[in-house]
């Protein structure tokens, strides 16, 4: 569940010097440590790694905090028809 609400913030094409154009990529975590995860970006086309992005531990909480939002319950209005 969470993996989806990463790709909302990251990108979902790289330039791929191998394919010579901007290719659609791969998450994949790559490390985990205890203040941040790394993830690499594989290219689609050639799979070879186009980029990585450290996700701290912080942005994480942010993306937690904000990805899941709960719409707001409003009371039920009663209409009255005369
Ligand atoms: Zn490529």
């Amino acid at each position: 569940m969470s993996q989806q609400q990463f790709e909302n913030f990251t990108a979902s094409s790289l330039y791929c010097e191998k394919c010579k154009a901007a290719m659609p990529v791969r998450e994949r975590l790559l490390l985990i440590l205890p203040d941040k995860e790394i993830y690499d970006y594989l290219c689609t086309g050639c799979a070879s790694s186009v980029g990585q992005r450290e996700i701290t531990a912080g942005e994480k909480m942010m993306a937690q905090a904000t990805a899941p939002r709960r719409p707001r319950r409003r009371s039920p209005v009663r209409r009255i028809q005369l």
